[in-house]
């Protein structure tokens, strides 16, 4: 059997995996909280463990995993949206959850195998929090239930802190219901607009890390195999998980892997509202860039390394795999049964994840068509929904006008649509007028036009001045 090897945060080195039991591997991912779309950072764990996830099936057999992932649909992030939205919590939660899965499926990550919701537990976390308070890891205040942080020993072993240090350095709350100010909340009252459940410590809803340890613990057990998410959810929500999962049910980890994506950045700088390098998946999918264009992107850098999306990467990625595209037009995949996976991709994979050296290696395969589609789709790519999306096979033209700014590729790309529309009418009637003026108006304005069989391409060069590209719409 193939050998993984895994970085485990828990002990800082690359380690062999061995599952607990190999029948049945078992991984938990945090998933999101549903009040909004999913921006592209949040899509690179889902990526990154959809890999993992994939390679285990492989490695294990597709029916001996199961991969849970939540959805955190009580949150004062999604209250506070209902109330500025005059929606309700329901309406928001079910429509973002759904927003969710499809954004990500058009990435090519495929569903977990169970997506519990929290608000779906909240009697397993009850139960939980009144074990933890019984064996007195825990302690009720003022209808608040808090986590006694000093009753925990190793807490801090995975972020490699103390306690102490914890205190002097983090912004811990300090409040009248703690008896120290380091002690986080299993459970808070909530009021008549709020939210809540009925408990023994009155109306209230629970905190946000008891969730994982409730789900993980009815659908994976006690101790499972790997645990997943970003590396800011280290500290303080995966601390919490371990220290209340191990309380309460034994154990010396609650999962024996520990794995984190490193964060995601846009043109070298952190991704923010206030810089304008802010975007949705959807947003990237509305721009005309297909989703499996991120995953390439994504996964051409390691996991635990910082990724910087670029337009330079994404124009790159799409040729990539235009290419592999034509190259395999008129093959079938080889069934599941029969396809023995390239050796040299799977030991890539296999040596921690490493995608960037798997794409590099597919990138070679090019002389065997049939092994280049085979292997890309054990990556999560050339699925049957993205050959349909991609759509080499008629020809559609494809628009790619992208730029670092959100708001200029969305421009761009609409102006490049109406100049193939224009451009294709133009073919017909032999008048190329209006294709001249729209070009020269976009070189005016500093755009690049490239224009080819494949499509148009629009890309802000030296001079590329936004405003002068308004009348062209
Ligand atoms: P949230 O909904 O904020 O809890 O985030 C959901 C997931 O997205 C978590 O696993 C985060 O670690 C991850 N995440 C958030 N921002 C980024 C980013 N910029 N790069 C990579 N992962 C991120
Ligand atoms: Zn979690």
């Amino acid at each position: 059997m193939t050998e993984i090897k895994l970085h485990n945060s828990l002990s800082r080195k690359k380690e062999i995996f061995a599952p607990i039991d190999p029948e049945n591997v078992r991984m938990y991912v945090c998933g999101p909280t549903v009040y909004d779309r999913a921006h592209i950072g949040n899509a690179r764990p889902v990526v990154v463990f959809d890999v993992l996830y994939r390679l285990l099936r492989e490695v294990y057999g597709a029916d001996h995993v199961t991969y849970v992932r939540n959805f955190t649909d009580v949150d004062d992030k999604i209250n506070a949206r209902a109330a500025e939205s005059g929606r309700s919590i329901g309406e928001i939660t079910s429509e973002t959850t759904q927003w969710y899965l499809d954004d990500m499926g058009a990435l090519g990550a495929m569903e977990p195998d169970h997506m519990p919701r929290a608000t779906q537990y909240i009697a397993q976390m009850v139960t939980m929090i009144e074990k933890l308070i019984a064996d007195g890891f825990a302690y009720a205040h003022e209808g608040h239930v808090l986590f006694r942080v000093r009753k925990y020993a190793d807490y801090g072993k995975l972020s490699g802190r103390s306690v102490d240090d914890m205190i002097a350095g983090a912004r811990v709350e300090v409040a009248s219901y703690k008896e120290d100010p380091m002690d986080f909340v299993l459970w808070k009252p909530s009021d008549d607009a709020t939210p809540g459940w009925d408990s023994p410590w009155g109306r209230g809803r629970p905190g946000w890390h008891i969730e994982c340890s409730a789900m993980s613990y009815e659908l994976l057990g006690a101790s499972f195999d790997i645990h997943g998410g970003g590396n800011d959810l280290m500290f303080p929500h995966h601390e919490n998980e371990i220290a209340q999962s191990c309380c309460a049910n034994g154990g010396q980890s609650m999962a024996n892997y520990w794995l984190h994506n490193e964060m995601l950045q846009v043109e070298g700088k952190k991704m923010s509202k206030s810089l304008g390098n802010f975007f949705t998946v959807r947003d990237l999918l509305d721009e005309g860039i297909p989703g499996e264009v991120v995953r390439f992107v994504f996964l051409s850098t390691h996991y635990r390394k910082p990724m910087d999306w670029t337009v330079e990467k994404a124009r790159n990625a799409e040729a990539t795999l235009r290419r592999w595209y034509e190259l395999t037009v008129d093959l079938e995949p080889t069934n599941e049964a029969e396809f023995v996976a390239d050796k040299d991709i799977l030991d890539a994979l296999s040596n921690d994840l490493n995608t960037h050296l798997a794409l590099s290696k597919l990138r070679k395969m090019t002389a065997n068509p049939q092994a280049l589609l085979d292997n890309a789709r054990l990556l999560g790519f050339m699925s049957d929904e993205c050959r349909v999306q991609f759509n080499i096979v008629d020809e559609t033209p494809k628009v790619f006008g992208v730029s670092s700014n959100f708001q200029h590729s969305k421009l761009l790309s609409e102006i490049g649509k109406k100049l193939e529309v224009t451009r294709v009418k133009a073919m017909e009637s032999k008048n190329f007028s209006e294709v001249d003026r729209i070009k020269g108006a976009l070189v005016a304005a500093g755009v690049e036009v490239r224009m080819s069989k494949a499509g148009v391409e629009l890309l802000p060069a030296a001079g590329f001045d936004a405003s002068k590209l308004e009348g062209l719409l």
